[in-house]
């Protein structure tokens, strides 16, 4: 018979070849490392465990994913490669057993006054593949007695298993970014190419060579404003953005928005009302992120109105939560395309021709929202005006 420690060993070892399975059924990136890290904690018996990705362009590592930890708070938290443990599992490619971490030099302090998480015992192997070194996996804490040869094995076979399933996530999205990137810019290409071989031709008359200079400055204009915004979605995408946690009142932000504005209400004779309680707003959360969220939704409701319009942007508290509104009066979205409205690239065919736009704010502003565990919503009738609400926990973190 067995003994219960060689059923536990098996139990683990089971566990493992299970994973190789889970680890293959999904292409996102974010899913996969989540279930990394609970696997790894499982597997290690600890309290916590977490990933850390190498940036190596900028010699830094970055928390992606941690099965214990508020997600807006660690998501792109730097950890630098000098001066901590993860930094040096990196160079070193070495796994590494802590016991009393607070004793360890290498410590690195700053998480854990962010994470009020206190990591005593540490194991952190080296995430390799090919030969390059793509991130750490960290277990923290171990539940019963202290991290041992047989922890180390077992996540360092998950993390090898892990590392190849990160790499092929993270070609995966590439290829597929870049596919619809690519498929994207076809069409502003191909009309500055004709535009331009068009305003070479001599008997051109001098008002159609005219249309055709302000049609290439347009599309132009189009195209920076499509990679710069397209750059910011996907920096989104692949979690290698850093969120900043802050202290603000958002009634002082929407009133900073509306005055960026002020000059596009006025060309386009639009009134807005601005609706905010007598107090401050304080909410916790990444002021200039949830800017671009407020300037996004204001900016829309601008551009898809008539002259003479109405905005409305509202804000107040409610319960643990904030909730701010933008209503306008304009043309509003068909009951079909609500449900794609924040998808990437998608803009409705029902909105007048002549509006510029990427079709990407409002996919850039719902996953900033919901890097903030908030949620935004769109209600709207065509030819009647739309309404956007965003929901935003008041404190990005329990506790706080
Ligand atoms: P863009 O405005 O650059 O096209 P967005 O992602 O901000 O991209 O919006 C996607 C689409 O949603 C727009 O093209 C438009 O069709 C529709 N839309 C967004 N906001 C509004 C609004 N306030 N009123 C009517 N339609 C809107």
């Amino acid at each position: 018979m067995k003994s219960t420690n060689q059923n536990n060993l098996l139990d683990r070892y089971r566990q493992l070849v299970e994973i190789s399975r889970d680890l293959a059924s999904t292409l996102e990136l974010n899913e996969l490392l989540n279930r990394i890290v609970h696997l790894a904690c499982d597997l290690s018996q600890s309290e916590a465990a977490s990933i850390l990705l190498y940036d190596e362009l900028k010699k830094q590592l970055y928390f992606q994913a941690a099965t214990n930890l508020d997600e807006p708070l660690m998501r792109g938290l730097i950890v630098p490669v000098e001066n901590s443990i993860a930094g040096w599992i990196v160079k070193n490619r070495e796994p590494l057993i802590i016991f009393d971490a607070q004793q360890d030099e290498r410590h690195f302090n700053e998480v854990q006054k962010i994470t009020h998480f206190k990591t005593e015992s540490l194991l952190g192997v080296p995430l390799i593949t090919k030969g390059k070194i793509i991130g750490v996996l960290e277990a923290l804490n171990k539940r019963d007695g202290v991290f041992n040869q047989l922890d180390q094995e077992l996540l360092i076979a998950l993390g090898a298993q892990a590392a190849v399933a990160i790499e092929n996530t993270r070609l995966f999205q590439q290829s597929d970014l870049i596919a619809e990137m690519v498929h994207e810019l076809r069409t502003p290409l191909t009309s500055l190419n004709n535009a331009a071989r068009l305003i070479l031709q001599d008997e051109l008359p001098p008002e159609i060579r005219k249309k055709m200079a302000e049609l290439i400055t347009s599309e132009s204009k189009r195209l920076d404003e499509l990679s710069s915004a397209y750059l910011d979605f996907a920096r989104l995408e692949s979690g290698r953005v850093q969120f900043i946690a802050e202290k603000f009142d958002l009634g002082e932000l929407v009133r900073e928005c509306a005055a960026i504005l002020d000059n596009n209400l006025r060309e386009n004779n639009l009134e807005l009302l601005i609706h905010l309680p007598n107090k401050p707003l304080i909410i916790t959360a990444d002021r200039d992120k949830i800017k671009q969220v407020i300037l996004n939704l204001l900016h829309n409701a601008i551009k898809y109105n008539r002259p003479g319009g109405k905005i409305t942007i509202s804000a107040k508290k409610r319960g643990i939560h904030l909730i701010f509104r933008v209503l306008d009066n304009g043309y509003g979205i068909p009951p079909d395309d609500i449900n794609r409205i924040f998808s990437k690239f998608f803009r409705s065919k029902s909105s007048p021709d002549f509006i510029p736009g990427t079709g990407l704010g409002l996919a850039i502003s719902k996953r900033i929202v919901e890097s903030h565990r908030g949620q935004i919503r769109v209600f709207s009738r065509q030819g009647k005006g739309s309404l956007f609400t965003v929901l935003l926990p008041l404190k990005s973190r329990e506790g706080n």
